[in-house]
């Protein structure tokens, strides 16, 4: 039986280590977040980021490089507020999320916005 001790907040997760339940979850509260108002947009957060185990992030991203075409298929899950995360695309009009790298990939190979 696994001891559970008592882990320090994370700023990265990553989409690859959750299990496939939580994967399913985790695309659905993001699909939900994207379309929420903004009354549901925060409630739709605070789950993802229990979730991901990123407690202290009030928003949360998968970096774009999971879903670009030649993009180089990292999968780390973080808070759109730590320094270095580069905005690939922006939000389409009825959208809330925009398109974001983790800080490693927006310094490595920064995406320029194609919009
Ligand atoms: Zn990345
Ligand atoms: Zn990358």
């Amino acid at each position: 039986m696994a001891v559970m001790t008592h882990a320090p907040a994370r700023l990265e997760a990553n989409y690859r280590t959750l299990s496939t339940d939580d994967q399913d979850r985790f695309d659905q509260l993001m699909e939900r977040a994207d379309h929420a108002g903004p009354h549901d947009y925060q409630p739709l957060m605070d789950a993802l980021a229990v979730l991901t185990g990123l407690f202290t992030a009030r928003d949360i991203a998968r970096c774009s490089c999971w879903t670009d075409t030649g993009g180089c298929g990292c999968a780390a899950i973080f808070d759109t507020a730590l320094p270095g995360v580069v905005v690939t695309a922006t939000n389409d009009p009825d959208c809330n999320l925009s398109q974001l790298q983790c800080p490693t990939c927006g310094h490595d190979h920064p995406r320029p916005i194609t919009d």
